[in-house]
């Protein structure tokens, strides 16, 4: 028998486990290797290693030295399930000196384990994402020591990133991309929208990394050869036209509920194929003797190394319509239909994206959008949102390695993303989305009240005006918040008066019912237009943003503010700023306004020249002198979105906080009740528009503390009216009562988390 090593260090060396991947082609094979060298190592009789299969959320023996191979793939646990599921499930070491003694073990038929007393098992975890779990078995009672443990724990750590990395490192080796081997994985994350999309990944490589793999199929051209230049000239030619041509067809189609943020977006990749500099240049490589592929790519290639290399964030997001051009050319080089030379069957994958890449891609037809790493602003994902394209965030490196054309299934509402499916998966993703197509809308209740027969509104928060028809379709009760700053975040500029006010406009005549408020710009923190040559911040959040930004800014603030006043004139109209933090800030902003209003009057505009001016509640120190401000403010709005974070320093952003990020924290809700207190007192209309209305027992809350009024986004509405005409206010106050007598945010999660 072999005898236990003392030295923890000693007994799996990263190195040894670095040269079982050298030499394996499959994670199986891998896995059996470990086993054996740790059994040996520990000199146990048996060694299982168990995989924790996210999808099914059960455990499977995966690896065996000692019990019957051919239980390997049959023994499946579920988390909590005998004493390795119970090691999954709680995440902790569990050691028995008699296995078959304890209340939780499980027996299982002809594998041969009852005859190994001594269990050890070990979670594989990586910090809380369950991995699998690692068990060494002996026959002799009481085997196993703490020492043993420790040591075990060091060798499950070790295996954790390498399991976690395995798929990846041995397609990579294997000279694949790495798709073959994510067969039917699942990657958890964070989604965004509600709804799935299913298709081919298509990876928009990141500024300043490798670039695209080839798409595959079959050439239509010679290859490469100085006697083949006639037909690989005429390829391109007709390559080009075709491009040129969807092109048009693209800009020509663009509806006019996108002309805030669609622009002239199609007109600049046409403009830049007619330029003989970039496509001339592919011609003239193909004259000498290169394939029109090749051409396309080494130009592209050419192009995109000298945009990112410009300081000036305008020229870096030019990267991406050149990239969109290269696969737009290709796809028609390599003759594949319309909707391939856009990205109709893809679903993109990126590390990095602007919000005016995101307007592109969806107008080409994304199903939806993959994203890698910190870099995803409240913007990305808003606006993912208000264009309906499903998008899934996620730190997991792998994604960046996904084969191009691998089947992709993104599941926003469970924050999953499949790769290569296996059949089982697909069947039933294809089956509940053709449901969800033909699924008859449901009847929208239109205005609501509680059962005690209080009204209440249920308002639309909206980023763009092809926002507004979504509001309408789900019965909206107006416009609690519009966005202002979507426009100047997407284009390359801040858009003019006269641009501004055709949307104000627009949105007010498409808005049929309820009021519209518009909120002015809210630009800084992570909601920054890359064009704007403002100081990198060490901390944007607690920088210059929102109404501090329009204050240090009068220019832009009043070209605004004017604009908001024009579209205003003949209507209601309510403006409101943002991140207000003092009187000085509210009352500054409004003399802005009345300055707007007296100049406009001398120019004999059309104006709204009484609009109601109110301030959005969304840092504590509006809280602080709320007294003041529902005095002077016609009406108040919450932002839960960032009066949670601001109250609790919980950057509603990182995903490492997320857990903290509650706005059912026993100091949220006395800040809310304190505002709802302070409205009530001065006759100001209150109204919520952060995200949190949208949780039902939030809901609940805010109606017993007197809140009637909440704006949330267009999805969420039906939910929340038919929820909220179910409730009756009474009750709302004994909870709110309830939730407000909390101290610790354990007692409040007990309210809130059920
Ligand atoms: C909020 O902070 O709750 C809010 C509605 O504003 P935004 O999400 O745009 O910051
Ligand atoms: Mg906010």
């Amino acid at each position: 028998m072999a005898v236990k090593r003392d030295n923890i260090d000693l007994i799996v060396s990263a190195s040894e486990l670095t040269s079982l991947f050298d030499k394996k082609s499959s994670l199986s094979t891998l896995l059996q290797d470990i086993a054996e060298m740790v059994a040996e190592h520990m000199a146990a009789d048996v060694c299982s290693i168990y995989l924790y299969d996210q999808l099914q959320r059960e455990l499977v023996l995966r690896a065996t030295i000692g019990l019957a191979r051919s239980s390997i793939g049959r023994v499946k646990l579920k988390p909590g399930e005998g004493i390795t599921g119970i090691a999954l499930k709680e995440l902790r070491p569990v050691r028995e000196a008699r296995a078959t003694k304890n209340p939780a073990y499980k027996y299982f038929e002809n594998i041969e384990e009852e005859k190994y007393e001594a269990f050890l098992a070990v979670p594989i975890k990586k910090g809380l994402n369950r991995i699998g779990v690692i068990t060494l078995q002996h026959r002799q009672p009481d085997y196993f020591s703490k020492r043993d443990t420790a040591a075990l724990k060091a060798i499950a750590s070790q295996l954790a990133a390498s399991i976690e990395n395995s798929q990846m490192l041995i397609g990579l080796r294997a000279g694949k991309t790495g798709a073959d081997d994510f067969s039917n994985l699942m990657i958890q994350g964070t989604g965004r929208g509600s709804t799935t999309a299913i298709g081919r990944a298509y990876i928009l490589s990141s500024r300043g990394k490798a670039y695209n793999k080839r798409p595959g199929g079959k050439k239509p051209f010679s290859p490469e050869g100085a006697d083949k230049i006639d037909v690989n000239i005429a390829a391109f030619d007709s390559a080009l036209e075709l491009s040129m041509n969807q092109l048009e067809e693209l800009q020509f189609n663009v509806d006019d509920s996108l002309s805030d943020v669609a622009g002239m977006i199609f007109t600049a990749h046409f403009l830049m194929l007619r330029d003989e500099n970039y496509t001339g240049e592919m011609r003239n490589l193909i004259t000498t003797g290169h394939c029109p592929d090749d051409a396309v790519r080494q130009i592209t290639a050419q192009y995109v190394d000298i945009f990112e290399g410009s300081d000036m964030p305008g020229i870096q997001e030019k990267v991406q319509d050149i990239k969109d051009l290269e696969h737009r050319l290709l796809a028609n080089l390599y003759g594949k239909s319309f909707e391939s030379a856009d990205y109709s069957a893809n679903i993109i994958i990126s590390d990095d994206i602007f919000p005016s890449e995101l307007v592109k891609i969806w107008l080409q037809k994304a199903r939806g959008l993959v994203l890698y790493g910190s870099g995803v602003t409240a913007h990305i994902s808003i606006l993912a949102r208000s264009l309906g394209l499903p998008l899934f965030m996620t730190d997991d490196r792998r994604v960046m390695s996904i084969s191009e054309d691998a089947e992709l299934i993104l599941d926003s509402r469970s924050s999953h993303l499949y790769i290569n499916p296996s059949d089982e998966i697909k069947v039933s993703y294809k089956t509940a989305t053709a449901a969800e197509a033909v699924a008859v809308k449901e009847d929208i209740p239109g205005q609501i009240t509680t059962t005690d027969g209080t009204g209440l509104k249920i308002q639309a928060n909206i980023n763009i005006i092809h926002d507004v028809d979504a509001a309408m379709d789900v019965k909206a009760d107006g416009i609690g918040l519009y966005r202002s700053e979507f426009p100047f975040i997407i284009r390359n500029e801040f858009p003019s008066e006269e641009e501004q006010f055709r949307i104000y406009q627009k949105i007010l005549r498409m808005n049929k019912v309820g009021e519209c408020i518009f909120r002015t710009l809210d630009i800084g923190g992570d909601k920054m237009p890359g064009y704007a040559s403002l100081k990198a911040e060490a901390n944007p959040f607690l920088g210059f943003r929102g109404i501090r930004f329009s204050l240090g800014h009068p220019e832009v603030f009043q070209e605004q503010i004017r604009a908001m006043l024009r579209a205003g004139a003949g209507r209601d109209l309510k403006i409101m700023f943002p991140m207000v933090s003092s009187m000085d800030e509210f009352n500054k902003a409004k003399e802005i306004v009345a300055e707007c209003i007296i100049s406009l009057e001398s120019e004999g505009s059309e104006l709204n020249s009484s609009p109601l001016i109110g301030a959005m509640v969304e840092v504590p120190a509006a809280v602080g002198i709320i007294d003041n401000l529902s005095a002077a403010a016609d009406f108040l709005s919450i932002g839960t979105n960032d009066l949670v974070m601001y109250t609790l320093a919980v950057d509603r952003t990182n995903e490492r906080v997320r857990g903290m990020y509650k706005p059912w924290h026993p100091a949220v809700l006395r800040s809310l009740q304190t505002v709802a207190e302070s409205a009530v007192i001065n006759a100001t209309e209150l109204s919520v528009c952060g995200e949190a209305a949208s949780d039902s027992n939030m809901m609940k809350f805010l109606i017993g503390i007197g809140v009637r009024k909440f704006s949330v986004d267009p999805l969420k509405i039906p939910g929340m009216k038919r929820f909220a005409s179910e409730l009756s206010v009474s009750d709302c106050r004994s909870f709110a009562e309830k939730a407000l007598a909390a101290e610790t945010v354990k007692a409040a999660d007990s309210l809130f988390c059920c």
